[in-house]
């Protein structure tokens, strides 16, 4: 055995002993994934993939929700007056992607963080191309709830989406320094005005063009009010994408 086997097995032995003590579940229902599927970078059981649904048919052109097909533009685009230039989503918010998000959010399962920046990559990537972000830069969360949460889950994906995508990534530019009602339980005008001044950019974004990412999209009023302070501090461009889409949350 060379020098290079022993690295490679003691590598691989590690792995198998993580494994153990720490079962990789699969992002949808939970349960440790077979061996082979644990080191696929999407995490999920064949048969655990069909409960995800991807965006698809026709979508809005500024915020990519589902429309139908004599619309160009969805109700809240059609509707408001959007500070950012495009998103999109890659799933619709069901309930199997819920329950997943919801142990991302909660139950301190991060380790999601990189099979859903995977998923992101690999459905919009060409439109993210296009887009040219100079930086990703995360919706943030007050210091306070991060703390109390312990990490901030749309930070963790946006490291890791921008990872993938090979772009600049930026925790500390957008801050959120005003405490927020949870917009779920908000309508969308008031979704507004809870945001309102909640967002400061702390340097000078000169002309860069910046991608946004979340974990959810209901309304765009996140998105919008993170693009106008973007934008106040020089951002050409403010796009943004998430992992899922859908109303009422
Ligand atoms: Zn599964
Ligand atoms: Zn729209």
């Amino acid at each position: 055995m060379n020098r290079r086997d022993i690295r490679h097995y003691l590598k691989l032995s590690g792995k198998i002993i993580l494994d153990g003590i720490y079962p990789r579940g699969c992002v949808v229902c939970g349960e440790p994934l077979e061996f082979g599927k644990r080191d696929h970078p999407a995490r999920l059981h064949d048969g655990c993939k069909e409960f995800l649904k991807p965006v698809e048919g026709p979508v809005c052109y500024i915020c990519g929700k589902s429309i139908n097909e004599t619309e160009t533009l969805c109700g809240d685009c059609k509707n408001t007056d959007r500070s950012f230039d495009g998103a999109v989503s890659v799933f619709e918010y069901n309930n199997a992607l819920k329950e997943s998000v919801y142990r991302f959010k909660y139950k301190n399962k991060r380790e999601y963080a990189s099979a859903f920046a995977y998923m992101i990559a690999k459905h919009h990537k060409k439109i993210i191309g296009y887009w040219r972000p100079d930086v990703v830069i995360p919706v943030p969360m007050h210091p306070e709830k991060k703390k109390v949460r312990g990490y901030n889950q749309a930070e963790i994906l946006a490291k890791e989406t921008a990872l993938i995508l090979g772009i600049k990534y930026e925790a500390d530019t957008l801050i959120r320094k005003k405490m927020t009602v949870p917009q779920k339980e908000l309508g969308i005008q008031k979704r507004y005005s809870n945001l309102e001044g909640a967002f400061e950019v702390k340097k000078d974004l000169g002309k860069s063009k910046v991608l946004l990412i979340d974990d959810i999209y209901t309304t765009g009023a996140t998105f919008d009010s993170c693009a106008r302070a973007l934008k106040a501090k020089g951002a050409d461009k403010v796009y943004g994408t998430s992992l899922c889409i859908g109303q009422g949350f």
